[in-house]
């Protein structure tokens, strides 16, 4: 028991250690960054504290280790033999928590993209830069046609107003011609 524990103890401190600014989440940041992209990280101020903030495109990144976010039939999110009750109630605890911070961020109109750590190993990450960037991209252009479309009805509105203020000014004189007093 004693020994189980210690090594329970080991993997929490290896993750606190990990959740600073991991490696791969490096990697995408510097290659969204020689893209173009303009990014905060770990911003406080937004549900969850997503790894990479693009406020330009009202985009949000997350790079979830795979064991510890449940990464659905990855390899390297495969349950321990030893403790499997401990560890299978603490990823499922973890996946609740990341689909609450998805779901408070769309509601506040914020795209959530999740990447998962296997996908920025050597042979994938190109593949996932291109996706990400293109996710992104993509992102930015909904929120353009969403902007272009109110301001079009916004336009629109103002007109319809000028309009019917002027037809009640006609209407004005004409009483008045009708009916000096
Ligand atoms: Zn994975």
């Amino acid at each position: 028991m004693a020994d189980n524990r210690t090594s329970i103890q080991r993997h929490l401190n290896m993750a606190a250690i990990r959740s600073v600014s991991t490696k791969p989440e490096l990697k995408l940041r510097h290659a969204l960054w020689h893209s173009g992209f303009r990014y905060r990280v770990n911003d406080k101020r937004l549900p969850g504290k997503p790894d990479i903030v693009l406020p330009k495109y009202r985009t949000t990144i997350f790079v979830h280790g795979c064991f510890w976010h449940g990464h659905n039939g990855c390899k390297y999110a495969s349950i321990p033999k030893t403790n499997t009750d401990f560890w299978t109630e603490k990823i499922t605890r973890n996946r609740q928590r990341d689909q609450d911070v998805w779901r408070q961020l769309e509601a506040k109109g914020w795209s959530v993209i999740i990447v998962w750590e296997c996908e920025l190993k050597k042979d994938q990450l190109q593949d996932t830069i291109d996706k990400v960037s293109l996710t992104i991209r993509n992102n930015g252009k909904v929120l353009q046609q969403t902007r272009d479309t109110r301001n079009k009805a916004r336009l629109q509105y103002h007109a319809e107003r000028l309009q019917q203020r002027q037809r009640e000014q006609q209407l004005n004189i004409e009483l008045r011609q009708k009916f000096p007093h």
